[in-house]
């Protein structure tokens, strides 16, 4: 078993979800998200929020801190509001992208300070690339 808590994951997606403004047209860190891995590492991801409509949530920004290190394997996630502190479930995109990463339902994510879900629970009609048949 691991020894970060729900708790330090939470304390951990706080810490990096501070809104910062990058330049006039670019704002990061509204949301924060923390990943424990299956090897016991915790990995941190802000949301980037740029003027004309592009950026992204603060989960893949995450993910794609983890797999810079050479890991892909989540045991739980967890994302925070940077203006309350209140923990986000993860949109449907996040859902999708945390399955296609990992190909585990049974990722761990924290829905609130008493609730844990598994990301089978929140996605349970990923989608699959055997659906498509090729056509050439
Ligand atoms: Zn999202």
């Amino acid at each position: 078993m691991s020894a970060v808590s729900n708790g330090d994951l939470v304390r951990a997606a706080k810490k990096v979800a501070k809104f910062r403004r990058a330049t006039d047209d670019v704002t990061f860190g509204h949301v924060g998200a923390a990943i424990l891995t299956d090897k016991g590492h915790v990995y941190t991801g802000v949301s980037i929020d740029a003027w004309c409509g592009l950026g992204f949530c603060a989960e893949p920004s995450a993910i794609a801190n983890m797999l810079t290190n050479g890991e892909h394997g989540i045991r739980k996630i967890v994302a925070v509001n940077g203006r309350n502190g209140k923990i986000l479930p993860p949109c449907g995109r996040c859902r999708e992208f945390l399955y296609q990463v990992t190909g585990d339902k049974e990722v761990g994510v924290i829905l609130d300070k008493c609730r844990e879900a598994k990301l089978g629970d929140l996605l349970p009609e990923q989608w699959q690339k055997k659906s498509f048949k090729r056509r050439h």
